[in-house]
């Protein structure tokens, strides 16, 4: 028996990023100076301190940045396993740690196009996880 897995719990920073993956959108920030995308959810952007960050939709497309397979995990995660642990380029820049999900985890690689998908866990929380993309 393992312990129940944590659940995220928004915070007036992140609502709008739990509120668009509970209708199945993956939004990050772009700032309205410079441009830039950036995740995780922020008050003022990292490139240039500007706070006009907007919520804009993603592309759901992303590459494989690195990943971990987990074959071992602690009490919440134990029953997951094995899973694969990545961290996604998104086509629009920043890079997400997030789940990837597939059914021959040894197959993932570095370098592999992957795209969103999502996992409800709570009335309030749908998790944006990514997908092997063989589009
Ligand atoms: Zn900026």
């Amino acid at each position: 028996m393992s312990a129940k897995r944590p659940v995220p719990v928004p915070t007036p920073e992140t609502e709008p990023y739990w509120a668009a993956a509970r209708q199945g959108q993956l939004v990050i920030q772009r700032c309205g100076d410079c441009g830039e995308h950036c995740f995780y959810p922020r008050l003022v952007c990292p490139a240039c301190m500007s706070d006009a960050l907007r919520w804009v939709p993603c592309s759901g497309r992303a590459t494989v940045y690195s990943w971990t397979e987990v074959r071992r995990a602690p009490g919440a995660f134990a029953d997951d396993v094995p899973y694969v642990v990545g961290l996604v380029e998104l086509e629009e820049g920043p890079r997400m740690l997030t789940w990837i999900r597939s059914e021959r985890p040894e197959a993932v690689r570095i370098g592999m196009g992957v795209k969103v998908a999502f996992e409800p866990v709570s009335d309030d929380i749908t998790l944006p996880v990514f997908v092997v993309d063989d589009a």
